[in-house]
């Protein structure tokens, strides 16, 4: 008979809750840990748009793609490039009706979506994972502040950039790019901000110039979610040091001085700063030392510069490493696949979008970002 392992998905976003669609599917079993109390506990951040070849496959593996694309934003696919200091439109991208293939849905939406099917208790909420510690039998116990939990013969990092999991395969850490987002809603936008709702259109905006940038993008619910984008000094031993406590609408203000109004009215209209991200990458190309029984997905293997493929590439690595497993005779030997054709893939997107991404936060700015559409 063919031996099934018992599975720990650490982590329930996209990648580790994609994992488990495509096993649950199949009838196998896992446990998903999370840190976060509950499905919406915490802002999830802006909407993401799914790519056919990534995203969606993965959906498809799940068996989810029809109800994405009922609850997917298909007429907000829209692309506009603004110059810094007047606010003309430089470029824009607007699929013709019913053309565009990458809908856009909103976070929350698609956790939800991801969790509707999954039988009930298979995540465990509230469960920090801080430590994996292999046991002599070469199973794995999963630490926690409330306890220990396990064996599992098989633990799948799914636990972002900053992941517990991969620190039990390797010591390097992601570096800053030395780029943080700062990010704002604008909620009610069609009633109470008709101007920045034209100006970000049914899709998203980018205004670049000198190492700092304004993205806006329309999210579900008539509301508009902000990335105000600069450039920050890093700390010691080069990690970062920016948060949200030493960031303001006035700090931001100074920082783009010099900006068009328009642009700039959309952090000061803002209803509040929700969350300051600094933007890491894990180097292009990171491997690590084979382990039975241990393996990462999306965000933990191979955190990279948001340029609109993180979360697609997060979940087919997911999609990828479930089918794997359920079409596998030896999981093993599955796994060792599975990681060789999602790190050969990662370090492609990788280098370009770590390249791309220094570009566009350079002096070349806007042309940057151009190129970067245009060859998308
Ligand atoms: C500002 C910004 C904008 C972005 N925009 C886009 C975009 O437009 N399109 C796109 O494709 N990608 C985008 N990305 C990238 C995208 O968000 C990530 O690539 C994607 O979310 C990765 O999915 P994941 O499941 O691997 O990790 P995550 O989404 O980070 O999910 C990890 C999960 O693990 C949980 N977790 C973490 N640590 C632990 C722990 N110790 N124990 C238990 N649980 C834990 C977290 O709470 C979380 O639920 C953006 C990123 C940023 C920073």
């Amino acid at each position: 008979m063919i031996e099934r392992p018992s599975i720990a998905i650490v982590g329930a976003g996209p990648a580790g809750l994609t994992a488990a669609n495509v096993l649950d599917r199949s009838g196998w079993r896992f446990e998903v840990f999370e840190v976060e109390q509950s499905i919406g506990a915490r802002d999830q951040g802006g909407s993401l748009d799914l790519h056919p070849q990534e995203g969606q496959l993965a959906l498809e593996k799940a068996g989810l793609l029809d109800a994405f694309f009922a609850v997917a934003r298909h007429e907000d696919q829209e692309q506009r490039v603004y110059d810094y200091r007047t606010a003309h439109l430089i470029r824009e991208i607007i699929p013709e009706p019913g053309k565009g293939d990458r809908p856009e849905i909103d976070r929350l939406l698609l956790r939800t979506l991801l969790l509707e099917l999954l039988p009930e208790g298979s995540v465990r909420w509230n469960a920090p994972i801080n430590k994996v510690q292999a046991q002599p039998d070469g199973r794995y116990m999963l630490h926690s502040a409330t306890g220990v939990m396990g064996p599992f013969d098989l633990v799948i990092g799914a636990d972002g950039a900053y992941s517990k999991v991969r620190a039990a395969l390797t010591d390097v850490r992601p570096n800053d790019t030395g780029v943080a987002f700062a990010e704002l809603w604008l909620s009610d936008v069609d009633r109470l901000h008709p101007d920045h709702s034209a100006l970000v259109g049914h899709g998203m905006m980018i205004s670049l110039h000198d190492g700092a940038g304004i993205i806006a993008q329309r999210n579900g619910n008539e509301t508009i979610r902000v990335y105000a984008a600069f450039r920050t000094t890093p700390g010691e031993g080069g990690w970062p040091t920016v948060s949200l406590s030493n960031v303001t609408k006035d700090t931001l203000r100074a920082r783009f001085a010099g900006w068009a109004p328009s642009l700039v009215s959309l952090i000061t209209d803002a209803d509040a700063i929700v969350a300051v991200r600094p933007v890491v990458s894990l180097p292009p190309g990171l491997r690590w030392p084979q382990r039975d029984g241990l393996t990462l997905v999306g965000d933990a293997a191979h955190v990279m510069p948001p340029l609109g493929v993180g979360v697609n590439l997060a979940m087919l690595d997911a999609a990828e490493l479930a089918e794997a497993l359920i079409g596998s005779v030896d999981w093993r030997q599955a796994v060792r696949e599975y990681e060789k054709v999602m790190l050969d893939r990662a370090e492609r997107i990788s280098v370009h979008c770590n390249a791309a991404f220094d570009e566009m936060y350079s002096e070349a700015g806007a042309q940057a970002v151009i190129d970067n559409l245009d060859g998308r």
